[in-house]
C-alpha cells in the first residue's frame, strides 16, 4: 500500500506540537504535591477570578439561545449548527479565533478541529484545563468553504460576542489570528505588527479596556510550520500568564525540531 505522505506529516507535526506544548511542560514541572492532586486548582494559583453570579450564567445561555436561533445573516441558512462559544463563566482568560470551521460547524463547539487540539495542547501547556477558559469566535456560524468573514457577517454577528466579553469581564483577551485581531482592535495592522503586545480592546462606555493580546491562528501555526513560530506564540502566552499573575511552567525541557 502506498503510503500517504500528507498523513505522515500531520502526524509527525501532531507529535511534534504535542511535545512542544505539553512535553516538560506544565504537568512534568508541577510540584508532587501538585501532581499528586491531578492538577487540582488551589487558591494561590486560582485561574478564576469568583464564583459565577447566576445571572451571569442564565444571561450568557440566553445569548447561546439567541445565537443558535439566528438568522441576521445568510451564513443562518448554510450552517448545521451555530457555534456560540464555550468555557467559563468567570474565566480569567478568553480565547476568540476567526470563525467555526467544518467540525464545530459539525458538533456546535469552538475549536474541536485540528486547530482545536492545538489550542487544547497551548491551554494544557499554560497549566489549565479548557473548562478554566473561555473559547469562542467572531463569527457563531461557518462561512462555507471556509471563506474568509464578511465585513457584513462580522457587523452582524460582532454583538454577540461584545455582550458575552462584557459578562464574562476577562482580565485578558487572547485574540488568535489577523481577524479576531483586527475586528476586536478595530485596526486595520498586519497581525505581525501587533502579535506579542498588549493591545486594548474598548468594551464601550463606561466600562474598563480590557488587555487583549494578539497571537498567531493556531490554524496559520498548522500551516506555517515552524520553531519560530511556536515559539512566538508561546511567548505570547507567556505574557498573558505572566499579566494575571498565573506561575509559567517551567519550558527549560522545550525542544527544539
Ligand atoms: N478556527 C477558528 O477560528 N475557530 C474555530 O472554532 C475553529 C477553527
Amino acid at each position: 500500500m502506498k503510503s500517504n505522505p500528507d498523513l505522515k506529516k500531520i502526524i509527525r507535526q501532531h507529535a511534534e506540537m504535542e511535545e512542544f506544548f505539553s512535553g516538560g511542560l506544565a504537568i512534568k514541572n508541577l510540584t508532587a504535591e501538585r501532581a499528586e492532586k491531578k492538577l487540582k486548582i488551589t487558591p494561590e494559583d486560582s485561574v478564576v477570578k469568583r464564583t459565577a453570579a447566576p445571572e451571569i450564567i442564565a444571561e450568557l445561555e440566553k445569548i447561546a439561545e439567541e445565537v443558535r436561533r439566528c438568522c441576521c445573516c445568510g451564513l443562518g441558512k448554510t450552517r448545521t449548527n451555530a457555534v456560540p462559544g464555550e468555557g467559563n463563566p468567570v474565566a480569567r482568560i478568553m480565547f476568540v479565533g476567526e470563525a467555526p470551521g467544518a467540525d464545530e460547524d459539525a458538533q456546535g463547539r469552538p475549536f474541536v478541529g485540528r486547530a482545536g487540539q492545538l489550542l487544547d495542547k497551548i491551554i494544557a501547556a499554560c497549566g489549565l484545563k479548557r473548562e478554566d477558559v473561555w473559547i469562542g469566535n467572531i463569527l457563531k456560524c461557518r462561512p462555507p468553504d471556509n471563506r474568509e468573514p464578511s465585513p457584513e457577517e462580522i457587523i452582524s454577528c460582532l454583538p454577540y460576542l461584545e455582550r458575552q466579553i462584557e459578562l464574562i469581564n476577562p482580565e485578558v483577551i487572547v485574540a488568535l489570528g489577523a481577524h479576531a485581531a483586527r475586528t476586536l482592535l478595530k485596526t486595520q495592522k498586519p497581525i505581525g505588527q501587533m502579535r506579542g503586545i498588549f493591545q486594548e480592546y474598548n468594551p464601550g462606555l463606561g466600562q474598563k479596556p480590557v488587555k487583549l493580546m494578539p497571537t498567531f491562528h493556531p490554524a496559520y501555526l498548522l500551516r506555517n510550520y515552524s520553531e519560530d513560530n511556536r515559539r512566538k506564540v508561546w511567548e505570547d502566552i507567556k505574557k498573558v500568564l505572566n499579566e494575571i499573575g498565573l506561575t509559567i511552567p517551567s519550558d527549560n525541557k522545550r525542544k527544539s525540531h
